[in-house]
């Protein structure tokens, strides 16, 4: 019996040097010192020596088995360490590594050039108004002018909701909202989005325009091209002023192109401005006296004058976009620069 605890004791000890991790040694307590383990087993044979050897194996059993415990304890204390040390080699922070950055959202060009322009009508003494992008025909046609036969009603060129409503084609409907519901003097601006159908490089069906008009007793052309000059030397921080060309608007009269000097050439003449050394960038003009009497101000008594410009046209000339088409896709590797 002797031989048989001195072999379990040789067998237990090796197991613990050979076990790896805690759950390794817990099973060895469990084979060696459970209630069903090996020494237990063996106790079970004490019933069976000479009463004046029991005392004495069984001194040696509790010795055996304390001997087992303390290096089962030793041996787990151990392995716990070890655990704890790899965890923190695992759960390590290189706090040298450089830091992950938010990304951070950009204003989009259409959006930078609306806020800018109406920030230097605002200066001027502008007001922003705004209107619905489904429009009656009568704010977006006829209150402006454009006899029932006008080429610009037009299916090509017009989305209609119904024989009576529109997706908007200009900016325009605002200008007679406002003159409806408000006295002279009027000065406002109103940007927005504004449909047609057309689509190509240089068109598409849902752009952006920005509306102006200022009604007031005694105001002139001269006012125009002043408002018009102050203007576009701001938003393209140059001197050279503008240049007006006769034109046609149903609603103006009479009625002009507005050029500025090429800013990309200083006017001396590039592939942008077709050599011309001008680019033309809104339509303007003298309000109606047809408008005046659709919105019952009396075309004796006021005078003003109305202008219009493609927002994408101004992004493109300012920041120098090649392609219009760049502003509707949503690349955010183009809208970043912005
Ligand atoms: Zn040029």
């Amino acid at each position: 019996m002797r031989e048989q605890l001195e072999q379990l004791k040789r067998d237990a000890l090796q197991a613990i040097g050979e076990a790896t991790g805690e759950d390794g040694l817990q099973d060895i307590r469990v084979k060696f010192l459970g209630r069903k383990g090996q020494l237990t087993a063996l106790m079970k044979g004490l019933g069976g020596l000479a009463p004046d050897e029991r005392p004495v194996v069984g001194q040696l059993v509790n010795s055996v088995r304390d001997e087992i415990e303390t290096s089962l304890e030793a041996a787990l204390l151990s392995a716990r360490e070890q655990a704890t040390i790899e965890r923190l080699k695992s759960e390590r922070i290189d706090v040298t590594l450089p830091g992950r950055r938010d990304i951070c959202g950009t204003k989009h060009p259409i959006t930078l050039v609306t806020e800018e322009v109406c920030d230097i009508f605002a200066s001027l003494g502008f007001s922003v108004a705004e209107g619905p992008e489904i429009e009656h025909d009568w704010y977006n046609f006829e209150a402006l002018n454009f006899p029932p036969e006008h080429p610009a009603r037009d299916m090509q060129d017009t989305f209609f909701v119904d024989n009576n409503l529109l997706l908007r084609t200009h900016t325009s409907p605002v200008q007679i909202r406002t003159m409806l519901k408000q006295r002279p003097p009027v000065r406002i601006i109103a940007p927005g989005t504004v449909y047609r159908c057309d689509s190509d490089a240089t068109h598409s069906p849902m752009f952006h325009q920005i509306e102006g008009l200022m009604v007031d007793k005694g105001v002139t052309f001269g006012d125009l091209k002043g408002i018009l000059t102050i203007f576009t030397n701001q938003l393209f921080g140059q001197k050279t002023g503008v240049r007006l060309r006769p034109s046609f608007f149903p609603f103006t009269e009479p009625s002009a192109e507005v050029d500025i000097a090429c800013v990309i050439c200083n006017g001396k003449g590039c592939r942008v401005c077709k050599n011309s050394g001008w680019l033309e960038i809104l339509g303007a003009g003298m309000v109606d006296p047809e408008v005046y009497r659709h919105v019952n101000y009396d075309a004796e008594d006021i005078s003003g004058f109305a202008f219009g410009m493609g927002i994408e046209r101004i992004a493109m000339l300012k920041y120098g976009i090649g392609d219009m088409r760049l502003l509707f896709e949503n690349d955010v590797r183009f809208l970043r620069q912005f």
